[in-house]
C-alpha cells in the first residue's frame, strides 16, 4: 500500500538536519509565558522578544484586556456562526464602522484572519476572464487566493514598478479587468513598496489595485493607516487588507473599500461566509487597541526610533541586514548551517528572533528576522545587538576583528 505520508519524507530529513544541527525545532518554540510584550519566558528563560510582530505592544495593552474581559462577561466566548448567518453581532458591525472610519472609507469586512482576508478578497474580486498581477514576494495567504480564483495569474518583479507597467501594457486591448495585488511593507525583508510609482501605473493602466498593509498598518503614516497614507496615494488604492495580528495585538482580518460593492463580496466570498465569526471578546479588545493606538501616536515615533537603533547596530557590528529602516529587519546569512547555529544561539543568549529558511525566503538563502517594537527601551535594542555579536562570533557569521 502506498503510503499517505511519503510525500513528507523531505520535510522530515530537513527537520531532523535542523534539529540535530541545532539542538532544538526552530519551528517549535513554546512561549511558557508572556511576562511583557517585550520578554517571554522560553525554556524557563526570561527571553527578550523580537520576533512577535507586536509592533506597538498592544497585546498587553491594559484598555484591551480589560475590554475583553467585560465582552466576556455580556457576550460570551463565541458567536458560533458564519458573519452571514448567526455570527454578526452589533460589535462585529461596531468594528466595521471603525476601522472604516479610521480609514476614512465608506465600509469595511471583517475576517477571522488577516490571510482570510487575502484569501477571501483576492479569490472573489477577480473572475475568469480578469488579471490578477501580482508582486513575486508576494505572502503566501495572497498566492493562496490567487489559487483559488480562477484569473489568470501575472508575477511582476518585486518592487519594481517598471516591471509591472511592462506586464500591464501587454494586457492592453484585453476585455478582463485587472487587479494589482501590492504589500506595503514586506513581511520577510522590511522592504516598503514604492506605492506612489504602483499607483501611478495602477492610474496609467486603468487597473485596480489592492494594498496588504497587514505590516504597515500602526506603522507608517501619520496617523498609521500604512504606505499610502505616508505616500499620499490614498485615493488609488481600491482596497486596503489588514490584519488586527500585528499593530493591534489580536487577531482577525479587514478590508475596507469605498466601492459600495463590497456588500456583495459579502455574500460571494467562500473565507468570509463558510467560517465562525471572531468571539466578543476579540472584537472588543481590537476596538480598545485602535483606540490606543489613535491615542499614541507617539508609539509609532519610538518605533521608528527602535528601529533605527537596531538597524544601526547590526550594520555597526557587520551583520548583512535589510537596506531600509523599517520595524522588519532582516540579517541574510549566506548557509543553512551558520543561520541555525547562529539562531539557537541567540535563543541560548536571550534573544527570539524568526529563522526562515528557503524555499520560503525570496532570495533562498535562510533570514533571521527581526521585528522590533514600540515597547523595545533602548537598553534592551543595545542587549540584543550585543547577543547578536556574540551569536554571530559563534557561529562564525562575523570575524572577531570586525565585530
Ligand atoms: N499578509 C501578510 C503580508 C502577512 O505577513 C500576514 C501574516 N504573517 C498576513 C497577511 C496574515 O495575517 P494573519 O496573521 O492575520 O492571518
Amino acid at each position: 500500500m502506498t503510503s499517505l505520508f511519503a510525500k513528507f519524507n523531505g520535510t522530515a530529513s530537513a527537520l531532523g538536519a535542523l534539529v540535530e544541527a541545532g539542538g532544538r525545532n526552530p519551528f517549535g518554540v513554546v512561549i511558557e509565558k508572556p511576562l511583557s510584550s517585550t520578554v517571554g519566558l522560553i525554556e524557563g528563560r526570561e527571553t527578550l522578544l523580537f520576533g512577535t510582530n507586536n509592533y506597538l505592544g498592544l497585546s498587553q495593552s491594559a484598555r484591551a484586556i480589560k475590554a475583553a474581559q467585560d465582552a466576556v462577561a455580556h457576550y460570551g466566548v463565541g458567536t458560533t456562526g458564519s458573519r452571514i448567518a448567526n455570527g454578526t453581532q452589533s460589535l462585529h458591525r461596531k468594528l466595521e464602522t471603525q476601522i472604516a472610519a479610521y480609514f476614512k472609507r465608506r465600509d469595511a469586512m471583517v475576517f477571522s484572519t488577516g490571510y482570510q482576508a487575502n484569501l477571501g478578497m483576492i479569490s472573489t474580486l477577480v473572475g475568469k476572464d480578469d488579471y490578477l498581477i501580482l508582486d513575486a514576494d508576494s505572502h503566501a495567504s495572497i498566492y493562496d487566493g490567487s489559487r483559488l480564483s480562477p484569473a489568470q495569474v501575472i508575477r511582476f518583479r518585486h518592487n519594481d514598478a517598471d516591471d509591472l507597467h511592462k506586464r500591464l501594457k501587454r494586457l492592453d486591448g484585453t476585455p478582463g479587468a485587472k487587479l494589482v495585488v501590492v504589500e506595503g511593507i514586506y513581511s520577510m525583508t522590511g522592504n516598503v513598496a514604492p506605492i506612489a510609482e504602483m499607483a501611478q501605473v495602477k492610474r496609467e493602466t486603468g487597473s485596480y489595485l489592492l494594498v496588504d498593509e497587514a505590516h504597515s498598518f500602526g506603522v507608517m503614516g501619520e496617523r498609521g493607516l500604512g504606505v499610502a497614507e505616508a505616500a499620499g496615494v490614498e485615493a488609488d488604492v481600491d482596497f486596503v487588507v489588514g490584519t488586527f495580528s500585528k499593530s493591534l495585538g489580536t487577531v482577525g482580518g479587514y478590508c475596507v473599500s469605498d466601492h459600495p460593492e463590497l456588500e456583495f463580496v459579502r455574500l460571494n466570498c467562500r473565507p468570509y461566509m463558510f467560517t465562525a465569526s471572531l468571539p466578543p471578546e476579540v472584537i472588543a479588545a481590537t476596538m480598545a487597541a485602535l483606540q490606543d493606538m489613535e491615542a499614541h501616536p507617539e508609539l509609532r515615533t519610538q518605533l521608528m526610533d527602535n528601529a533605527a537603533r537596531l538597524h544601526a547596530g547590526f550594520h555597526r557590528i557587520g551583520l548583512n541586514a535589510s537596506r531600509q529602516v523599517s520595524p522588519v529587519i532582516a540579517v541574510t546569512l549566506e548557509e543553512m548551517g551558520q543561520a541555525i547555529v547562529m539562531w539557537n544561539r541567540l535563543l541560548e543568549l536571550g534573544v527570539y528572533v524568526n529563522l526562515s529558511v528557503p524555499p520560503a525566503t525570496p532570495d533562498h538563502r535562510p533570514l533571521l528576522r527581526c521585528s522590533v517594537m514600540a515597547t523595545h527601551t533602548p537598553a534592551q535594542i543595545d542587549q540584543a545587538i550585543d547577543i547578536f555579536r556574540q551569536a554571530g562570533l559563534d557561529a562564525g557569521v562575523l570575524n572577531a576583528s570586525v565585530a
